[in-house]
Order: C-alpha cells, then sequence, then structure tokens
C-alpha cells in the first residue's frame, strides 16, 4: 500500500478534514497557508487523469464539496485546485485557500504548524463539511 492509502485506511495518522466511502481529505503536512487539504481517492491510482470519467466526475464533486467547507472555515478569495503528483504517486488534489497567487507558489516556504494548530484547522473544516 502507497501512503497514501495507508493515511485513508487510519494505518497512518493525518489530520482529517471530510471522507465518504470512495474519497478522503486531510491537511497537508507541509501547508502554503492555514487549511491547505489534500483531497485523495481511496483506490490505489497514481495519476489522475488514468480514473476514468464518472470516478474522476465523483472526485471532483467531492473536492467541490471539501473547497465549499474549506472557504467557509477560512475565508479567502477563491479555494485554488492544483494537482501536481510528482512526490507522491497517488492521485491527489492540492485545496488551498488564497488570498494572493504567493499563495500558491508551491516554492516558497511552508508553515510551521504545531500539532494543535493542524487539529483545530482540520476540525473547523470537518464541521463545516458535516453541515
Ligand atoms: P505532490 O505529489 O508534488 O503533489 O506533493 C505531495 C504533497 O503531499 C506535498 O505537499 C506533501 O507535503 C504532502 N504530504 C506528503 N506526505 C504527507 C503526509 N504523510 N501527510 C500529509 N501530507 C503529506
Amino acid at each position: 500500500m502507497d501512503i497514501f492509502s495507508k493515511i485513508a485506511a487510519g494505518e497512518i495518522p493525518s489530520y482529517k478534514c471530510a471522507e465518504n466511502e470512495e474519497f478522503y481529505a486531510f491537511l497537508d503536512i507541509n501547508p502554503l497557508v492555514k487549511g491547505h487539504t489534500l483531497v485523495i481517492p481511496r483506490r490505489e491510482v497514481d495519476y489522475i487523469f488514468d480514473m476514468d470519467d464518472d470516478e474522476i466526475a465523483r472526485f471532483q464533486q467531492f473536492a467541490k464539496r471539501v473547497a465549499i467547507a474549506i472557504k467557509a472555515a477560512f475565508p479567502c478569495i477563491k479555494v485554488a485546485e492544483v494537482v501536481l503528483g510528482l512526490e507522491v504517486p497517488h492521485a491527489h488534489i492540492h485545496l488551498i485557500p488564497m488570498q494572493s497567487e504567493s499563495d500558491v507558489d508551491f516554492k516558497r516556504e511552508k508553515l510551521k504548524l504545531s500539532p494543535e494548530e493542524f487539529q483545530q484547522i482540520a476540525d473547523k473544516i470537518y464541521a463545516e463539511f458535516q453541515k
């Protein structure tokens, strides 16, 4: 199992933001901004565009619901959706609450947050997702 499959299965800890039977969302451990979230399929698939049309549509619908929760928890101009996947070979969408273009500059220094701060952020998004 790859690392993100283990996270979705609860075998590796993560700061959970949202889930359903098919998809899982959790905080990026090296966040660009508070609320930077990763959305993944539970199924092991590396390249997002290897998903079939129905699965990618459901994935986007789930990501949209998570983005709405993020925006409610962390007011921003827009939530950016970014797909890279160069580091972890398991399809994932980055959702990043954005106040300016620099918030989505992956080369910039990442935030250093305490476990308590990560937990508070995840709880806030999770609460919005449940509404
Ligand atoms: P990329 O594959 O280029 O989209 O980058 C993978 C992203 O996953 C990076 O932003 C990492 O900080 C993040 N990441 C890697 N391992 C973990 C983990 N165990 N928990 C949360 N985020 C992770």
